[in-house]
């Protein structure tokens, strides 16, 4: 197997408080989990655990399920239930907002199914009620043995902390500016409500924290006091970041920079899915992000050059599309019978400017012929030339040959 050329340093993780969810390690150094939410009416039991099997299937190991009235706390022992029946472990989580203390405390069997609850601090309760009713949460989260994530959103901030926090800087001599007061009261709610947490009981290896806004540099700045302030296990996600490409890059922009700099123990992209849209997409994006940052592999990888005018055919972006479809639909096969197979990296390229060189820093790389060149494509096995392929059959051939490298190269499951 070739080793990794990276040129880089490894990524320095912070190293938070663990937190067993499940059958999931949360921070303390265990891989950086994937999670998601579902969209379906929780009141709608067999299509809420349908969908959580669905995001379980496309990697994802945490699903959250809001449980918003009487009738879906009634559900969620049936779709723990149903979930587990199909084989999936993966642990569910309850998004609580105003009513939790209630739904958590009337119905004992929705709190036992749950594997952690979501508390939002800005809407567990007003006023008085506020602690009243944080601290009911926490003593059933104790009482059932469940970790809890605190999730501060700044689409509902606690109003009083804000307000406390605006007049504060409002008599300071030197005010910050109103974003700056903005990211700190999300940071103070978030490890006051930790700390009113472990005084009630609750130990910090049960406290997950997230502090959810949707403007990257906001994200990054909180995350970026937030750790270095507690030691708490931090669950990282831009929350809304929005449809399409445009949620994407935003994601993974703010998600990229903290998690370079080791921060975040789990995370979730808040894409809005296309009418109609696969929900499974917010996984896929998570792993990719985790995969290019090179801090953990689900899937082969396929580089490929963008073309230029070099490459006058389309002819090597319909390779590089066929690599990439034979990778998806191998791989299930793959990896239940090859250990490591998901780090495998191929490379398909589009003329000989770089080709040859980008294929040698793959496991497989392949070189195709560009305009005026001759119609020949070198494959390169780590770094070494060991085919030269012709003809009106390259893609079955190169294929051919990826399957014979993942059977000589990659350890037999037993
Ligand atoms: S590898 Fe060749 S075809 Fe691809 S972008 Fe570079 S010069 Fe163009």
């Amino acid at each position: 197997m070739a080793e990794s050329d990276s040129l880089s340093p490894p990524i320095v993780r912070r190293i938070s408080t663990p937190v067993q969810v499940g059958s999931v390690m949360l921070g303390g150094g265990a891989p950086i989990v994937v999670q998601s939410m579902t969209n379906t009416d929780t009141e709608d039991a067999s299509a809420t655990a349908q969908q959580i099997i669905e995001l379980a299937q496309s990697g994802s190991e945490l699903v959250r399920i809001t449980v918003n009235t009487e009738q879906a706390a009634q559900q969620v022992a049936f779709i723990r239930d149903k979930v587990r029946e199909a084989g999936y472990s993966v642990p569910i989580v309850g998004d609580f907002h105003y009513n939790g203390h209630r739904l958590l405390q009337v119905y004992p069997e929705c709190a036992k199914s749950l594997d952690k609850y979501r508390i939002n601090p800005g809407n567990v309760g007003y006023g008085e009620k506020r602690d009243i009713q944080f601290t009911q949460m926490i003593e059933v989260a104790l009482k059932y043995d469940k970790p809890v994530r605190i999730g501060v959103n700044w689409g509902s901030l606690d109003q009083d902390l804000s307000s406390r926090e605006m007049d504060k800087n409002a008599q300071s001599a030197h005010p910050r500016s109103a974003a700056e007061v903005l990211q700190e009261t999300l940071v103070l709610s978030a490890l006051l409500s930790a700390e009113l947490a472990e005084k009630i009981g609750l130990p910090a290896s049960k406290i997950v924290l997230s502090c959810k806004v949707s403007r990257v540099q906001d994200l990054i700045a909180i995350h970026r006091s937030l750790a270095s302030r507690c030691s708490y296990a931090i669950h990282l996600g831009l929350t809304e970041a929005g449809m399409g490409t445009k949620g994407i890059v935003a994601t993974t922009a703010a998600l990229a920079v903290l998690l370079q700099e080791g921060i975040g123990d789990t995370i979730r992209a808040s894409l809005t899915p296309e009418p109609g849209g696969d929900r499974n997409r917010e996984v896929i994006v998570c792993q990719q992000i985790l995969q290019a940052l090179g801090l953990r592999a689900f899937m082969p990888s396929v580089s490929a050059c963008p073309g230029c005018g070099r490459t006058t055919s389309s002819y090597f972006q319909e390779l590089a599309k066929q690599v990439e479809a034979y990778i998806a639909q191998r791989m299930p096969t793959w990896s239940q019978h090859y250990h490591g197979v998901e780090n495998l990296s191929l490379a398909v390229m589009g003329c000989i400017v770089n080709g040859p060189g980008e294929s040698k820093h793959a496991n497989l790389g392949i070189s195709l012929p560009g305009t005026g060149e001759h119609p020949i494509a070198p494959v390169f096995a780590d770094g070494r030339k060991v085919a030269t392929l012709r003809g009106d059959n390259i893609v079955q051939q190169f294929q051919h040959i990826v399957e014979e490298y993942v059977v000589s190269h990659y350890d037999a499951k037993r």
